[in-house]
């Protein structure tokens, strides 16, 4: 970090008065640089108040004056000394089970196969898991479904708690902040909830894009994101498109999202798909000849989601037919299934699907009720969310309020059961099934083996 000079400063200032005279206040006199770090100057101003005239009007001007003063590309950033400080009260600090242990799952960095598609975001991932609010902050990652992204973030994750075990790291799905959030609110709690969210050493947010058209939560997070960076917290996200793109996002989010660095994954190359089979075979203890694996990193060319599930398919028609994998099996346990062709179903069409159907509201199901109105349909709609998508029981439990995956597993389970003699159910599924476009998947995908 470099001190600025008092030279450097009046310089600026002495640039903005003569090329920005509008804006400039009288009490421009007691601002502050504090530093420049990382090509951001950090501008200390006395009050709230200044700070929110300054970011409104004056940002622009500020970053002008210091990138031509200094020559280089310098973004700013204004910090007010007053207001900011959120204590904690009893409670308000996070549970040990509720920061990010390292999971069940093989989520690391040995186990992803790197390649021209996802290069950059692997990269970064790796720096910033080095060194954590340092290398790019805040890290952006973006691409469509299935390609690597919570994998990625996972491996971060991971890898910051294994050099630094007692870091402070929180890993959660977006729908998850949104849900405490809403019920902090609810409550008359947002103390509490700001100190847990502020107070962390690593923020990830999973699918972030789904702050989309949520004007309170987007408010919210802004704070968070503020406060976090201004402490030089890591932040990592990640969203199916990039910044710009995602729908009703506010300006000062997008550009906030655009500070540090932002990586996009596309889809794995023909090379990098069969390394990712051959990985993924690997993991699991299967032998799979070469000539299989080229036959389906050939045929499944989407994402990596459907890689794996092939690699399942094809891994358990071996498991039914003797045990061994060739080539004339992979064939067939592929030309039956749907893998690859089918439109990934995705968890908001379930929730929407189970709302209307029920006429419930979605904070009910990602809510704490269990009164058998909302415990029912939300038991059916983790049951479809396992059924009908490829979202592990974990990344299910996030989608509902950050529930844990064993009871994600006795929801899916309890259905399961209960159709087998409830006919009113069984037809019920098949309703929602059908009105999702799924159909045929009642008497497919929908009706085999429960995964996990
Ligand atoms: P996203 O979050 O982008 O939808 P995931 O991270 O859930 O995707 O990845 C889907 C599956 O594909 C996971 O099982 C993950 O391990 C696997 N995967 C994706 N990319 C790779 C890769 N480059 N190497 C190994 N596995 C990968
Ligand atoms: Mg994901």
């Amino acid at each position: 970090m470099a001190s600025v000079t008092l030279r450097l400063w009046q310089q600026i200032l002495a640039h903005i008065r003569e090329h920005n005279e509008s804006i400039v206040q009288p009490w421009f006199n007691s601002l502050e640089a504090v530093q420049l770090d990382n090509g951001v100057l950090e501008i200390r101003v006395a009050s709230a108040l200044q700070k929110g005239y300054l970011q409104k009007q004056a940002r622009e001007a500020f970053a002008r004056a210091a990138q031509t003063v200094t020559g280089r590309l310098v973004g700013v950033r204004f910090v007010s000394s007053e207001g900011e400080a959120v204590e904690p009260r009893p409670g308000g600090r996070l549970a040990e089970s509720e920061l990010y242990t390292v999971p069940k799952n093989d989520y690391t960095f040995d186990t992803f196969v790197v390649g021209r598609s996802n290069r950059l975001a692997h990269a970064a991932c790796v720096a910033v898991s080095e060194s954590p609010g340092q290398a790019y902050n805040p890290l952006f990652i973006h691409g469509s479904v299935g390609l690597g992204k919570t994998h990625l973030m996972q491996a971060v994750c991971q890898e910051v708690l294994r050099r630094e075990p007692t870091a402070r790291v929180l890993f959660l799905t977006c729908e998850t902040f949104i849900h405490h959030f809403i019920e902090g609110v609810e409550k008359g709690d947002l103390h509490n909830f700001r100190y847990r969210y502020r107070h962390v050493d690593v923020l990830v947010i999973d699918d972030i894009h789904f702050l989309a058209d949520r004007e309170s939560s987007q408010e919210e997070f802004f704070h968070t994101f503020n406060t976090l960076y201004q402490s030089h917290k890591q932040i990592i996200l990640s969203s199916d498109s990039a910044p710009s793109q995602i729908p009703s996002l506010e300006e000062r989010l997008i550009s906030r999202f655009n500070w540090g660095l932002v990586a996009r994954i596309d889809r794995p190359s023909y090379e990098t798909r069969v390394a990712i089979v051959h990985k993924k075979a690997h993991l699991r203890g299967l032998t799979v000849p070469d000539d299989v694996v080229c036959f389906i990193a050939t045929k499944i060319d989407s994402n990596t989601r459907e890689l794996e599930g092939a690699l399942t398919k094809v891994a358990g028609w071996a498991t039914i037919n003797g045990g061994i994998i060739n080539l004339e099996l992979a064939k067939q346990a592929l030309a039956e299934s749907d893998v690859g062709q089918t439109q990934e179903i995705s968890i908001q069409q379930i929730f929407d699907a189970v709302t209307s159907r029920f006429s419930v509201r979605l904070a009910d199901l990602q809510g704490k009720k269990r009164t058998k109105s909302i415990a029912y349909p939300r038991q059916i709609c983790m049951h479809l969310a396992r059924r009908l998508t490829r979202h592990s029981l974990e990344e299910i439990g996030g989608y509902f309020g950050g529930r844990d995956h064993t009871t994600v597993l006795h929801a899916v389970r309890t259905i399961n059961q209960q159709r087998s003699y409830d006919a009113h159910l069984q037809a019920l599924l098949e309703e929602i099934c059908h009105n999702l476009g799924a159909a045929g998947l009642e008497q497919g995908r929908y009706n085999t083996e429960v995964p996990g």
